[in-house]
């Protein structure tokens, strides 16, 4: 498994990311300031503030 770190663009804090579990357009919350981010690219491992597209809604 592939391990990558990325910057929490609210607190800067690094946030672990897995290839295969994160993928671009994954949302998950930061662990320091909860802010819920997405994944924007993974090379490199890039995150922003997540939007709400209905278009990434899967389901
Ligand atoms: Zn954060």
């Amino acid at each position: 498994m592939t391990l990558m770190k990325a910057l929490c663009p609210e607190c800067e804090c690094r946030i672990d990311l897995r290839l295969g579990e994160h993928e671009m357009g994954t949302t998950l919350f930061c662990p320091e300031c909860e802010t819920e981010l997405e994944v924007i690219t993974l090379r490199p491992p890039l995150l922003d503030y997540a939007t709400r597209h209905t278009w990434t809604e899967a389901d």
